[in-house]
């Protein structure tokens, strides 16, 4: 028996009733479920197949493009009386009661609002009977999720179970600065004083060249911590704040 376990709590429970409802009509050979939840993985390996891989192609659908990756279908076979041999023959009456016993299960799926693959245009599926409250494929790629109308407690099926579509890449986001700190053009040194010395000594304190007061005035000590800024990022290590100095400290600031 397969697990229906990640089905839609929904779908699942209508098609654990598809099972008590059809072996009930159909007396010789009996209706079994082979298929419900597949992960994307294994839809792309059944993808593959008759394709990449060998034997005869089973779907059109890769991963995310099924309505079992989300939960939401399942595929069906009969089984011989022995119980030995599993048959999709949709054509046969083999309980003789005037309907071919796969048609009975039709009937019955539908009842339980099962919408069946046999009725499709495009591909013929008539192992697949799927439930999608309304959505489309697009809306479930996109995150919805079905809501049924009798639902009980749905937080047992857990959002983990169902792969996330990879959609497009978005192009990079350039990080925003944090803080755009902005430090004078020209060039300054020993014995300069004012607010453009002041912004200078500030950055330096701030990326951890402690240079004692910050005064305004450009003395001995903020030369030190300016060589020894330049010594770590940039040339000429001179102890004089120009263009270079300039560039390496706003990006030290801006990281
Ligand atoms: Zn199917």
């Amino acid at each position: 028996m397969v697990n229906l376990n990640n089905l839609h709590p929904h779908v699942k429970k209508q098609a654990e009733k598809l099972e008590v409802n059809a072996n009930k009509r159909l007396t010789k050979y009996s209706m079994k479920i082979t298929h419900g939840f597949r992960s994307f993985a294994e839809q792309n390996a059944l993808y593959a197949q008759g394709r990449t891989k060998k034997g005869s192609k089973v779907t059109n659908a890769k991963g995310g493009q099924s309505m079992h990756n989300f939960g939401l279908a399942i595929d069906i076979c009969l089984i011989t009386p022995d119980g030995k041999k599993a048959v999709w023959d949709t054509k046969s009456d083999f309980d003789k009661d005037g309907k071919a016993d796969w048609m009975e299960v039709v009937e019955e799926a539908k009842k339980l609002g099962f919408a069946w693959g046999g009725d499709w245009k495009g591909f013929y599926d008539a192992p697949h009977f799927e439930m999608t409250g309304g959505l489309t494929l697009a809306q479930l790629q996109a995150g919805k999720r079905p809501v049924f109308k009798d639902v009980e407690v749905e937080s047992g099926f857990s959002k983990q179970v169902i792969d996330k579509v990879t959609t497009k890449p978005k192009p990079p986001v350039k990080p925003a600065p944090v803080k755009s700190y902005s430090l004078p053009t020209g060039v300054y040194r020993e014995g300069d004083k004012g607010k453009e010395v002041k912004q200078i000594q500030e950055a330096l304190d701030k990326l951890n060249f402690k240079l004692g007061k910050i005064d305004s005035h450009w003395g001995q000590h903020t030369t030190d911590a300016m060589r020894r800024f330049q010594s770590v990022y940039c040339n000429p290590v001179d102890g004089i704040y120009g263009k270079n100095s300039r560039a390496a400290m706003l990006k030290q600031l801006n990281k």
